[in-house]
């Protein structure tokens, strides 16, 4: 049975019936040995298919409007997995500028290695994607809205540009998450998300997962296999039952999340701040278009105090890595997500020194301008 309401399908999508207890959470299936005579598939947990790893699969793809989902031990297996399942030795790729920092480690240390050659746009403008189309490109990857300055791509635009040329498309939707934004819809191939952001949603799971056509899905599990980054029954569970609450965290982010962007873009402490629920982000317009909520995460810019002192006398908002929890929790980018980037891919990037990113929480937003507030005057 398919769920059409989002809150309804966090809870119930993909549940397995426990017929022999008829207990209502789907059970625990830990074996790594499973009987292989007289079977059609050989199950294994390393090739994406023990029970708890396919409902789980099936309840993401659920979620995102797909034929089919596959489960990860990381977000970046997924996307690691999805780019080479894609790509091969003469194949080129067009990536948007502003991905995660792994994302673009990956991407500018690691497939040049395989004969893979790519291009990163300027800015994420339709124009720039289709300049740097060549004969040999096969895959357009973007991430919206992206980590840490929620810079806004129109994933229609790009969709409908790839189709005409029989690219591939991927969205990193992570940011966004399921409840806010289903790129399937919009006309994308494969949706990617590290669940270990909002999926997971109490800083406690590592996890990533893929979404598409019951086609690309098989062709993602067939180079899957062999990188191996399958996740275990018991980390399965954890997350099913953690998306059960998916839909009621993120609206609750959302609204905190505006509240504080406001707060902070009229502090006469901040610079900037990067939030595309503000009428003035330079993308407000397109993701009202295509997102149902602008999500929990924003990032700002500090006017005169120094980043690391800032962070060290917030008392309930923890300076840590990481985000997409029910605990707000702030980070300095160049310190954390992109530290691996030079100067001049930061500067590129535009992520300067003075840019903090905010992963908002569900707690009272009253206690956390309250927290900013003290720490800006002690
Ligand atoms: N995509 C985005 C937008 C992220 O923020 C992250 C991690 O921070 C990843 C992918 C990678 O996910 P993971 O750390 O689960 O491998």
């Amino acid at each position: 049975m398919s769920h059409s309401n989002i809150q309804t399908a966090c809870v119930h999508a993909g549940t397995i019936i426990d017929e022999k207890t008829r207990g209502v959470n789907t059970p625990v299936y830990t074996s790594t040995s499973y009987e292989y005579l007289d079977v059609e598939d050989l199950v294994y947990p390393r090739y994406f298919n023990i029970s708890n790893a396919e409902s789980l699969g099936k309840k993401i793809s659920d979620l995102e409007h797909g034929e089919s989902g596959l489960v990860f031990s990381s977000g970046m297996a997924a996307i690691s997995s999805t780019l080479f399942a894609f790509l091969q030795n003469g194949d080129h790729a067009i990536f948007q500028k502003g991905l995660y920092g792994g994302t673009f480690n990956m991407v500018t240390k690691e497939i040049e290695k395989y004969g893979i050659s790519y291009d990163i746009t300027p800015d994420n403008e339709m124009a720039s994607f289709e300049n740097l189309i060549r004969p040999n490109t096969k895959l357009i990857y973007i991430e919206t809205p992206s980590n840490p300055l929620l810079l806004i791509t129109d994933i229609k635009g790009v969709a409908e540009m790839a189709k005409k040329r029989k690219l591939v498309t991927v969205i990193d939707n992570t940011f966004a998450s399921p409840v806010n934004q289903n790129p399937i819809d919009h006309g994308i191939d494969i949706v990617l998300h590290s669940a270990t952001k909002y999926l997971g949603g109490h800083h406690d799971i590592c996890a990533g997962a893929a979404v598409a056509s019951k086609e690309y899905i098989q062709k993602i599990r067939k180079t899957a296999f062999s990188l191996g980054g399958s996740l275990n029954a018991w980390t399965c569970y954890m997350l099913e039952r953690s998306i059960k609450t998916l839909a009621v965290r993120v609206k609750c982010q959302n609204e905190n999340a505006q509240k504080l962007a406001e707060f902070l873009s009229g502090h006469p402490e901040v610079d900037r701040v990067h939030y595309p629920g503000l009428p003035g982000h330079p993308g407000h317009e397109i993701a009202a278009k295509q997102m149902s909520g602008f999500g929990g995460m924003m990032s700002f810019e500090l006017r005169n105090a120094d980043p690391v002192k800032f962070q060290k006398k917030l008392k309930l908002i923890r300076p840590s890595v990481s985000l997409g929890g029910v605990e707000t929790i702030i980070c300095s980018s160049i310190l954390t997500s992109h530290r691996h980037l030079t100067m001049e891919e930061r500067e590129r990037e535009g992520i300067r020194s003075n840019l903090l990113r905010l992963s908002v929480g569900i707690e009272d937003t009253s206690d956390l301008i309250r927290d900013i507030e003290q720490a800006f005057k002690s």
